[in-house]
């Protein structure tokens, strides 16, 4: 795993090339490659944001987007989050890089409701070091303001490990932001340390099952009954269920059977730039005034 790669490489410090393994040399070499270039990438506005639909499972009508983060590198095209945010993190960046998808999403919520689309939300990704900077509550509040956002329309997906590592200093910024009257997910739910527990102690409205869960369905019947459970407990917690890496039709039958609540994955669209999704919304619409979901 190439995030692991990286942090073990920091730990050891960078002038140890000669100790590793070829394939961690190459991570190492990517590492300070890009380390400079990164720390440019925000001033010279290299960051982009892509939107991926989520769905109400019942009707296929679009229930939010979620801000993904790129980054249009200059000679190397568009890098994906996993190849740049572990270093953005271990440079300590990830707060101005992580607020900056914050207020473009906002912006970019704005324009889709004065262009005359029907009611969504944008949910942002939010990073550890984000959530318990320091006026990070203060920072939301005052972009949704500048934006005119209404604070119900933004939904922040955190990890789960974030709250559970950092509990004591965590607890009070999420009750802060739903005090905003701000949304809040729990990302990835059922990898990492997930215990049910949690979800009820948590002020979260919404669980997103992780991808790797949704991935073998129906092929791995664990898979399935996991699937089933975890609908199951967050309805029973009045939770909103929402199921990322939706493929293949397949998994789209099941999961609106079990009653989930919301899906995201390729089957519906991959994440695009934010005049495609625009189309995409146009083209939708269509499709749903001939009830052909
Ligand atoms: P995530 O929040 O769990 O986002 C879902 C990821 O799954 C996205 O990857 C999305 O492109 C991918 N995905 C969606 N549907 C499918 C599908 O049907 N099949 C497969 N195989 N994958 C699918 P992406 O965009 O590469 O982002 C990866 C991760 O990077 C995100 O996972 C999130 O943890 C992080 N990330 C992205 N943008 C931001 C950001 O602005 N801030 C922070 N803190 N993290 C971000
Ligand atoms: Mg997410
Ligand atoms: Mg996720
Ligand atoms: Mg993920």
């Amino acid at each position: 795993n190439a995030d692991t790669a990286v942090h073990r490489a920091k730990d050891r410090g960078r002038n140890n090339y000669a100790f590793y393994r070829p394939e961690q040399t190459e991570v190492i070499e990517q590492w300070v490659r890009l380390e400079p270039e990164l720390r440019k990438a925000l001033k010279l506005n290299q960051f982009k944001v892509y939107y991926q639909p989520q769905i109400d499972a019942s009707t296929g009508r679009i229930s939010g987007v979620e801000a993904l983060i790129r980054w249009q590198h200059p000679t190397e095209g568009m890098m994906p989050p996993a190849l740049f945010l572990p270093i953005v993190e271990e440079i300590g960046l990830m707060t101005p890089v992580g607020n900056w998808v914050l207020e473009e999403a906002c912006k970019q919520a704005i324009r889709w409701q004065t262009a005359g689309y029907p009611e969504f939300r944008i949910a942002v990704n939010i990073d550890g070091q984000q959530i318990l900077s320091k006026g990070f509550v203060e920072f939301v509040g005052a972009t949704l303001k500048r934006h005119g956002l209404k604070p119900d329309l933004l939904e922040l997906e955190i990890v789960e490990n974030i709250v559970v590592k950092h509990a004591d200093a965590a607890r009070p910024v999420l009750a802060q932001l739903r005090e905003l009257g701000v949304r809040l997910a729990l990302d990835d739910f059922g990898t990492g340390y997930s215990s049910l527990s949690y979800l009820k102690m948590l002020p979260v409205q919404k669980v997103k099952i992780d991808q790797s869960l949704v991935r073998d369905i129906p092929s791995d019947p664990n898979d399935e009954a996991i699937a089933r459970a975890v609908i199951a407990l967050s309805h029973s917690l009045n939770l909103t269920v929402c199921a990322e890496g939706v493929e293949t039709q397949e998994q789209k039958v099941f999961l609106r059977r079990e009653n989930c609540d919301q899906l995201q994955g390729y089957l519906i669209n991959r994440p695009i730039p934010a005049d495609q999704l625009s189309d995409w919304l146009d083209q939708q619409a269509i499709l749903l005034s001939d009830h052909i979901f």
